[in-house]
This record gives C-alpha cells, sequence and structure tokens, in this order.
C-alpha cells in the first residue's frame, strides 16, 4: 500500500476558492506544471519562494509515493515588457543594451536561476522545457484556434478574440472577472494597436526588421505570444488535461486566464482540475523593487552584503524561513524574521543531532504515533508548512526533555521519531542539516561561531592584542566581524 492511500490531500483549488481533496485523474500519477522564470535577470527572491512551495509540494507528493511529472517552463522568448502585448521582448531589450545575443542573455541568467535553486537545495523538475524549443507546437495551436474563428489575423500578428470566446466560454473564471468589468475598466486602443478590443490578446506577433527573435510562420516572421508557451509546453508532456497547474499570484490574471482561453478554444478541454498560486514575498513591510532599493538579490542573503541585512544566512536558514509561512499569505522578509529563523533552525538541527545518543526506557511518556499523524495532517491541509513546523517544535521540545531525564521513549518509537524527523525536515521541506552538509558554507557558519565564542572571551579577559588579532586576520580571510547590540555577527566579501 503507497502512502497516498492513507493520506488525502486537500489542496486550494483557485478556480473555485475552495479546498479540495486531490483526486489525480490517473490513479497513483500527478502532473504538474509550473511557470518558470523569464530568463532576463537575476532570479528574484519573490520568484525564489513561489518556486519553493512548489518544490515542497513536489516533494510531499513523491514522499506519499505519487509518480510526479513535474514540469517547469523556462521562458527564453516572447515576454513582453508588459502584459498588453506593447513594448519590447524582456530577453531582446537586455540583449540590445548590453550588446550581446539574446541567447546569451539566455545562457546567462538560466545559469544564475539553476545556480540559486541548488544552493537552496530544490530537486530538478522533471522537465524543464523552453519557448523557443517550442515554436512550431505553438504555431499549430495558432492555427487550430483561427480555424475554429476564435482568432484573427491582423498585419502578419494573430489575436485571440477575447469577446468571440466569452460568446460560449466564460472568460475571466479563474480570476473571477467578469467581461463587462473588464471592457469598462481598460483604456481604449490608442489607434496603434492592430487589435479589435483591448482585451484581445497577441497568439503571434510580427517581428519588426531590427528584432532578432523571430521565426517563420504561416502570417509572419515574428514571435509567439507569452501566454501561449506554456499552453503548449504543458499540455505537450502533461496531457490536454492534468492535475495542477501553479506560478505566482501576479500570474492568475492575464497569464493563467489567457492560458485556459487558449487550451479551451484549441481543443474544447478545461486544461486542469487544481489551479495554485503561491503569494507574494515583500520586505520590511513594503513591496521590492530595484528602483526604491527595497531589494536584496538571494546571493546577497548568502554573503550577508546587503544594508537590508546584518550578517550572513545559510541557504537553509533562508528556507525554513520561507517555509515557516503558508505558501497562500504574504510573507514579510526582514533581518529580525531571519535572525529568529536561524535561532529556531539550529535548535531542530541540534534535537536532530541529539536523537541518534538518546537514551530509551520501557515506556514513552510522548505519543509518537498521534504526532507522526499530526505532521501528515498538517501537510495534508493544503501544504500547511509552518503547522507541520509547530509539530517539529513540539518533537524537540520533547527531545530536549528526555535529554534532561524528564520524559521517556521506548526503541520502537524512538526509531519512529527519528525516522519521521528525517523525513519531515530533510525530505519534504528540504533543509540541509550543516552538521552533515557535503558543502562547506555549514562547516564555515561553525569556525566562525567557534572565533567569535573565543574573541569574546579574549575580551572578556581584557585580552585586546588577541581579541584584535582574531577580528584582523578574519578581515583579511574575507570575512567581516561586525559588533552590535545582540553580539557579534559576521559577513563574508
Ligand atoms: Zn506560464
Amino acid at each position: 500500500m503507497q502512502l497516498y492511500d492513507k493520506h488525502h490531500i486537500k489542496i486550494y483549488n483557485s478556480l473555485t476558492g475552495q479546498k479540495e481533496i486531490f483526486m489525480p485523474i490517473n490513479e497513483g500519477y500527478v502532473g504538474m506544471y509550473v511557470c518558470g522564470p523569464t530568463v532576463y535577470s537575476n532570479v528574484h527572491l519573490g520568484n525564489v519562494r513561489t518556486f519553493m512551495s512548489f518544490d515542497m509540494i513536489f516533494r510531499y507528493f513523491k514522499h506519499l509515493g505519487y509518480k510526479v511529472r513535474y514540469v517547469r517552463n523556462i521562458t527564453d522568448a516572447g515576454h513582453l515588457e508588459n502584459d498588453a502585448d506593447e513594448g519590447e521582448d524582456r530577453i531582446a531589450k537586455k540583449a540590445r543594451l548590453e550588446e550581446i545575443e539574446p541567447m546569451e542573455v539566455v545562457q546567462r541568467y538560466t545559469v544564475d536561476f539553476h545556480n540559486i535553486l541548488n544552493a537552496f537545495n530544490f530537486l530538478p523538475p522533471s522537465i524543464e522545457p523552453t519557448a523557443t524549443g517550442h515554436i512550431i507546437e505553438q504555431i499549430e495551436i495558432i492555427k487550430t484556434i483561427l480555424d475554429k474563428g476564435l482568432a484573427y489575423e491582423v498585419n502578419g500578428s494573430v489575436y485571440f478574440d477575447v469577446l468571440k470566446y466569452n460568446e460560449t466560454n466564460d472568460y475571466g473564471k479563474l480570476s473571477g472577472r467578469n467581461i463587462e468589468d473588464l471592457i469598462h475598466n481598460t483604456r481604449s486602443l490608442d489607434g496603434q494597436s492592430d487589435k479589435k478590443n483591448p482585451q484581445d490578446f497577441a497568439l503571434w506577433k510580427k517581428a519588426e526588421p531590427q528584432h532578432i527573435m523571430r521565426w517563420p510562420s504561416p502570417w509572419s516572421d515574428g514571435f509567439p505570444g507569452w501566454h501561449l508557451e506554456c499552453t503548449a509546453m504543458s499540455t505537450k508532456y502533461l496531457g490536454e488535461h492534468f492535475d495542477i497547474h501553479g506560478g505566482g499570484m501576479d500570474l492568475k490574471f492575464p497569464h493563467h486566464e489567457c492560458e485556459i482561453a487558449q487550451a479551451e478554444a484549441w481543443n474544447g478541454q478545461t486544461p486542469v482540475n487544481f489551479w495554485m498560486h503561491a503569494n507574494m514575498l515583500i520586505m520590511n513591510g513594503k513591496k521590492m523593487a530595484k528602483s526604491t532599493g527595497n531589494y536584496i538579490l538571494p546571493n546577497e542573503i548568502f554573503s550577508g552584503d546587503n544594508p537590508h541585512i546584518t550578517k550572513a544566512f545559510l541557504p537553509s536558514v533562508a528556507r525554513f524561513f520561507m517555509l515557516q509561512a503558508n505558501y497562500r499569505s504574504i510573507l514579510d522578509f526582514t533581518n529580525d524574521g531571519l535572525l529568529a529563523s536561524e535561532k529556531g533552525f539550529f535548535k531542530l538541527m541540534n534535537a536532530i543531532d541529539s536523537l541518534k545518543g538518546l537514551k530509551t526506557d520501557t515506556i514513552s511518556s510522548f505519543n509518537v504515533k498521534d504526532w507522526q499523524q499530526s505532521c501528515y495532517d498538517a501537510m495534508n491541509d493544503d501544504f500547511n508548512t509552518p503547522v507541520l513546523i509547530a509539530n517539529l517544535f513540539e518533537a524537540v521540545k520533547q527531545i530536549n526533555q528526555i535529554k534532561e531525564g524528564k520524559a521517556t521513549i521506548k526503541t520502537d518509537d524512538l526509531e519512529m521519531l527519528a525516522s519521521s524527523m528525517t523525513v519531515f525536515t530533510f525530505d519534504i521541506l528540504g533543509l540541509v542539516n550543516p552538521s552533515e552538509s557535503q558543502n562547506d558554507s555549514g562547516k564555515l557558519e561553525g569556525a566562525v561561531e567557534l572565533l567569535i565564542k573565543m574573541r569574546d572571551d579574549a575580551r572578556a579577559n581584557k585580552d585586546f592584542a588577541l581579541s584584535d588579532k582574531i577580528r584582523d586576520e578574519l578581515l583579511e580571510a574575507g570575512i567581516q566581524l561586525k559588533d552590535g547590540k545582540d553580539g557579534t555577527t559576521y559577513s563574508t566579501k
């Protein structure tokens, strides 16, 4: 028997606004598509949070024994500067500004994206397709939608006819918008556009003569509209009707709404059973934006080299911090929040490290089976990681009491506790134990903490020659100590 026979997951479905029991289309299999990054700049921390939520979900399905096909795409063409099909292609613009090939932009930021996700201990998706690798599939879909009369061609570009589609379908059902409001709230076309109505969206855009990223099509040399690539790639690898489609909250409209419309216009099927959306990440209570300086790059968290944080943090500490919030809640990224998570993270790791040496007894003063069930209950309730983590800390409390002789545990219960702690902490939350880490950042953290402690001792003994020597030599090695009211912290250069 697979674990999924015992554990039924409820998922909040953005399409219905309710938590529903997850029933896969094919028993034992899960097909999940998540909109990936547009690779024209370093990956945004908010996007990291979105992908981390789906990494955790991917991990949990796998743990339950499902065979999961997880498809996360790379957008390397077609994403224009704004959602109204206006402005330049984001990748082409970056290539023009930096005077490099568009595919160099794509390569540079795809590598950055993978490096950051690896640092955060993400599992790779099953398939990571690119928009430029699926131009033929996109052209075929456009041909069918044109044949069905739900798109029109103007001057070499093809647009989806939203009003015509809405006569027989419901445009706006995912985002809760209705077409009258959309018509009322959209500014009228300025005469420059080829669209019949401002709600219409591009399936194919004719390329301007200077545009490098272009492909031949029956309508013009051009490029596909951004929304279309996800319809082409999700259905190619997961079938015309699949289980889960995820992405950031900001993609619900228009991107995902347009995906539903395209798929229904193309093959008459609603493409997805469960739509899932991860909420935003803000920083210090405000929207993160490079232009206001309220901004941090993921690798600045690891180096400490950013004015909004007082020290470097391990990737697993940042991961733990993010998973302490529910994926559907807005998360405020703050230095204080990270410091608190760091404390909690090491407390959890210490408790796990001490499991091996725990003494067993003839009775358990703690019901391990009930505790394990409550961990599953938390995850089965729409992947509620904050509740799961609260359960892990309940176990930490018990472990510490057993260590102090204030509680007892039987051998078989200890085995169950140890294996469940490992499964939930490392396999499902995806944290890495610094004491067992293959990479050096955990070891470095331990070594620097030791030197900080030695320096504190030297200062307490008024041995300022030694304390200064520790500070100066660490600085020479690229590690800067900062003395603050809560003690000494460090950053790496
Ligand atoms: Zn997408």
